[in-house]
């Protein structure tokens, strides 16, 4: 099956006890059982839910994998890949990664003896220096938050299988439209789904996949003993969202691709970090891992003052200033001030994190109209 047709229905059937197009919500804890042990493999829905079953059915799918796991957030399938490892083990991850995952390997992984460092991955020979026996798990987001650089997926895991180490990527930026890790030898991808699967601004939902069986048997002992797991109607939310996925990625990318470009020409504007462009950094690694270049987009100002981004930030009217992406609707962030604000400044304009950059979550309106948005606020500078 291809992509667009695995998104309504790989995993899917109609209902069989009423034919119901569209997967019920089942609103229910437990399932009655004939006689103690006998029942239609349903028995408590911590354990295991219909509504869940289906869509974590179509996101293994999607993502090329075996299983699927769903959880209530994408930092709650995060923790359930960490519970993987023992106290003593290291993670080596991304430098340039989502803040609440830094966050979470920082404050929460690391008192119970896990610990991670983080390393820029442009250059994939730079793990190898890094790996000790210790080392148990590389984590790889790309593309990356909000320079949206490029890492080479298979020449991470090459490395990885090498020392027999586990990788995980974390796909929220790309969703599986755009690319699916697990071809190209990672072990194990999780998403924020509250971001592009979801699509649609209106859940908070994690998964994670893997292709291996023993995997796949650790990770749904982990997801019913920890039990972060989401509720039935936020699973029928993803699962909708799921359904539209390739046309909405599809057009985001369309559209970003013409604002890269406009920003790119824009007299007031000084860098823009699309992997899409031709002078991007990674565009030849995006070109060959990736179906197209993304939905965001990362600029900033010549003159480079806080005051002047927030004169475009303040004067948008359809990029809506906010956290998170992978919406129908156009978003505007400033990650100096929000996201990425706990990071010293000295360490983010390292890597080209400015005091005017400013990150784009470009929807699926029509382009027109939110270049014409861009303009009105650039004006203003
Ligand atoms: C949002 C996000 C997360 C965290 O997911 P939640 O659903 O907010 O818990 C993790 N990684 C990336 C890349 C994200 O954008």
């Amino acid at each position: 099956m291809k992509f667009g047709t695995k998104v309504i229905h790989a995993g899917i059937e109609p209902d069989s006890a009423t034919g119901a197009i569209m997967t019920p919500i089942y609103q229910t804890s437990t399932f009655a059982q004939q006689a103690p042990g006998v029942h239609k493999g349903f028995e408590y829905a911590r354990s295991k839910n219909p509504t869940r079953s289906v869509l974590e059915a179509n996101i293994a799918a999607l993502e090329n994998g075996t299983e699927g796991f769903c959880f209530g957030s994408g930092l709650a399938a995060m923790d359930a890949i960490f519970r993987l490892l023992n106290p003593g083990d290291e993670v080596i991850s991304t430098n340039d990664l989502y803040g609440g995952s830094y966050r979470q390997m920082m404050k929460v992984h690391a008192r119970y003896g896990v610990k991670s460092q983080f390393i820029s991955m442009n250059k994939p020979k730079n793990i190898e220096k890094k790996i000790n026996k210790n080392t148990k798990l590389i984590w790889v987001e790309t593309p990356t938050n909000p320079m949206l650089n490029i890492i080479d997926i298979k020449a991470i895991c090459k490395i990885a299988r090498k020392h027999k180490i586990m990788v995980a990527v974390d796909n929220t930026f790309a969703s599986p439209y755009l690319q699916t890790p697990l071809d190209l030898g990672a072990d194990i991808i999780m998403h924020s789904a509250t971001k592009y699967l979801g699509g649609h601004s209106d859940v908070v939902h994690g998964c994670v996949v893997v292709k291996e069986r023993k995997l796949a048997e650790e990770m749904r002992f982990i997801q019913n003993a920890v039990g972060a797991v989401p509720g039935p109607q936020d699973c029928f939310l993803v699962l909708r969202g799921i359904k539209t996925l390739h046309l909405r990625v599809e057009r985001s990318c369309k559209n970003a691709e013409k604002i890269a470009k406009y920003l790119l020409r824009h007299p007031k504007v000084a860098n823009v970090y699309y992997p899409g462009l031709e002078n991007h950094p990674n565009h030849a690694i995006a070109k060959k891992q990736m179906r197209h270049f993304g939905g965001m987009v990362s600029f900033d100002l010549k003159s480079d003052t806080v005051a002047d981004a927030n004169k475009v930030l303040s004067n948008t009217h359809l990029f809506t200033l906010a956290e998170s992406l992978g919406g129908v609707e156009s978003l505007i962030g400033h990650p100096a001030t929000m996201t990425h604000g706990s990071i010293p400044r000295k360490e983010r304009m390292k890597v080209g994190l400015t005091d005017s950059l400013m990150r784009l979550s470009v929807g699926v309106e029509d382009v027109t109209d939110l270049l014409k948005d861009l303009e009105r606020a650039l004006v203003n500078v």
